[in-house]
């Protein structure tokens, strides 16, 4: 499936949750979930008073992870398969998996306003993993790893890290402000995602 390249926006008002796709925007009145947070389309209205069915649930549930985290219906399902090979429960394995993905870890720090941002950040090599440069958004990371910034005169990344001093850092990550670097705490517990999402209903799709 190729990568999605509508309104973003859209996307949100699907999942009547703010998915955060747009950076700043998306933290002020112009938010289209604020101005018109009913699904998209003609009949958007008239969603709402639908009721959905056990598999369209699930299915939204599977569609809002995949979009919130901007990962492929392929990588997503590969996911899942690692999450279910994995000790303890599969949807908090699968949270955790897309929680350490590197250009997630870039956003939540505040390298970028947007994993979409990130996503491009890491492409363009502007990321080093304990002390290497890594160019793989969907690299994984674990406990003990440090992502620090290549060059700290990056104009965006220092705009986005200044715009974002204030956002709260998940508590299994740890900031090293002066060098601009973060660090991997731990793996990431369900308390510690905070994703709004039944993530159950993902595993009871895929193991149909
Ligand atoms: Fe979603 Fe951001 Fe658009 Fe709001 S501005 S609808 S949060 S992408």
């Amino acid at each position: 499936m190729a990568r999605y390249t509508g309104a973003v926006c859209r996307l949100c008002r699907r999942e009547n949750q703010k998915l955060f796709l747009k950076g700043d925007r998306c933290y002020s009145e112009k938010c289209a979930m604020v101005r018109r947070s009913f699904p998209p389309g003609q009949h958007g209205g008239n969603m709402m008073r639908r009721k959905t069915s056990e598999y369209g649930l699930q299915l939204r549930a599977k569609q809002k992870a995949k979009r919130y985290y901007g990962v492929l219906e392929s990588q997503f399902a590969k996911y899942y398969d690692m999450a279910v090979r994995r000790p303890g429960i599969t949807g908090e394995n699968l949270l955790r998996l897309l929680e350490t993905r590197l250009d997630n870890v870039v956003y939540r720090a505040g390298y970028a306003m947007s994993r979409k941002e990130a996503r491009q950040l890491v492409l363009h090599r502007h990321f080093k993993v304990n002390g290497q440069i890594v160019n793989i958004p969907s690299y994984l990371l674990k406990e003990g790893d440090k992502v620090s910034v290549k060059s700290t005169d990056c104009e965006k990344i220092k705009e986005s890290a200044e715009k974002n001093a204030s956002r709260p850092m998940p508590s299994w990550m740890s900031r090293d402000g002066e060098k601009m670097a973060v660090s991997i705490d731990k793996q990431p517990e369900r308390e510690d995602i905070d994703f709004d999402i039944e993530e159950q209903l993902i595993v009871e799709l895929y193991s149909k």
